[in-house]
């Protein structure tokens, strides 16, 4: 479809039909992998053109690819934003978003409810290159204006560079504001990310919501089906443009033209997947409240979800995220994830097996004893990517798994 004319669909139209943006004269209904590294110039000053930015076109797939054009464009679409730039993982689409706008002696302000490949990156890597980031709590908008100012303060020339937030947040599904947040940093004049990975674009849109990037690791619910790593940032041309200068022609983290043609498959189907998740998460989440042996059951679809009214202002629905406590700690989750039979123990999520993990031992080995208790982790936290089994085959594993501890 015509590219303006898709971006007037409505929302379950634009996850099917792709932008046009290359004429094939065979009209395909699935766009083409454009499987190849280089493309030849018609002459010496076309190359010259292009190598100057005069002239637009693709020469080597580090710097971009015609299937990987199609799923930016798709993507830009889908956020409600001016462009994007896909990449390799989402974690290079996490760095894009830092390197987008700051640079050494800058700082940056991050919700601490965080994936923690983006925590690590935050505390280990990026203070080596002279970027420092203050954590503070995602449920309160006012700590970002404090943490804003005290930085601030303690370097005259104004350098907080960005705010970072995740929401939900992984693994506690911590649900941060993010007009409210934004509108806190745009006070001070600071662009806000947010990595919308949980939600996906179709359950939450951050840049209509105030945000200036939205970032996803496409790995989890865009590709859809645990087959394929890769991750896209979508904000302003210029965040876009700086973005694609460090990540794709100086550092060379880009998305394979295969995986940008899985990433166009799963998007086709992504609202009637997240129906379905949101669905079974929600009988799931229900059913683990219940139980005797569950402590705490955490997922923002359910009424007694401490920011459930915030969530549902800012998502269409709650996603497929479940986490619970287990009574007994770490052992009885130990126990609990190694008597599951239909129930994965994998890490990562969003796809249509359901994966269950521990955090405290797996994503968020990372986090330090008291880290942990921050980010209100517990030992007997478990963490649940609800797929789209029969929701009663994942509620009986469940059950006969929570009654073996
Ligand atoms: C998985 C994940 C990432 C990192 O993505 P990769 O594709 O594994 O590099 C970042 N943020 C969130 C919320 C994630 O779940």
């Amino acid at each position: 479809m015509n590219r303006r004319r898709l971006a007037l669909a409505r929302t379950e139209t634009q996850f099917v039909h792709e932008p046009e943006i290359i004429e094939s004269p065979l009209h395909p209904i699935s766009f083409p992998i454009y499987q190849t590294s280089t493309f030849a110039f018609h002459d010496t000053q076309e190359a010259a053109e292009m190598f100057a930015e005069q002239r637009t076109g693709h020469y080597y797939s580090r710097i971009s690819n015609p299937t990987v054009e199609v799923f930016e464009e798709k993507m830009a679409i889908l956020e409600h934003g001016e462009a994007a730039v896909a990449f390799g993982s989402g974690m290079a689409a996490v760095a894009a978003a830092v390197f987008a706008v700051a640079q050494r002696g800058d700082r940056i302000v991050a919700s601490r409810t965080l994936y923690g490949g983006t925590y690590t990156l935050f505390t280990d890597v990026l203070p080596r290159f002279g970027i420092s980031v203050d954590f503070v709590d995602g449920h309160d908008a006012e700590a970002f204006d404090c943490a804003i100012e005290r930085q601030d303060a303690q370097h005259s020339d104004g350098n907080t560079k960005l705010v970072y937030i995740e929401t939900p947040g992984n693994p506690t599904l911590c649900i941060v504001d993010i007009a409210g947040v934004s509108a806190v940093a745009h006070k001070h004049g600071i662009p806000v990310a947010v990595d919308n990975t949980f939600a996906t674009p179709y359950l939450q849109h951050p840049l209509k919501l105030g945000a200036d990037m939205v970032l996803h690791s496409t790995t989890k619910y865009i590709n859809g089906h645990g087959d394929g790593i890769g991750g896209v940032l979508v904000g302003s041309k210029d965040h876009v443009k700086q973005a694609r200068k460090v990540m794709l022609k100086g550092i060379g983290a880009p998305l394979s033209p295969f995986n940008a043609w899985l990433n166009l498959r799963g998007l086709k189907t992504l609202p009637a997947r997240m129906e379905r998740h949101s669905d079974n998460a929600l009988r799931i989440a229900e059913f683990l409240k219940t139980h005797r042996k569950v402590e705490k059951v955490y997922y923002p679809g359910l009424p007694d979800h401490p920011s459930h009214e915030l969530a549902k202002e800012q998502m269409a629905r709650f996603g497929g995220m479940v986490g619970f406590d287990v009574k007994g700690g770490r052992a009885a989750g130990e126990k609990l994830m190694n008597s599951l039979e239909v129930i994965t123990l994998a890490v990562s999520l969003g796809d249509p097996d359901t994966l269950i993990e521990h955090p405290a031992s797996m994503t968020h080995a990372s986090f330090s004893k008291e880290e942990l208790a921050k980010a209100g982790i517990g030992e007997g936290f478990v963490r649940l990517s609800v797929g789209l089994e029969h929701p009663d085959d994942l509620i009986d594993d469940l059950k006969k798994a929570l009654d073996r501890i």
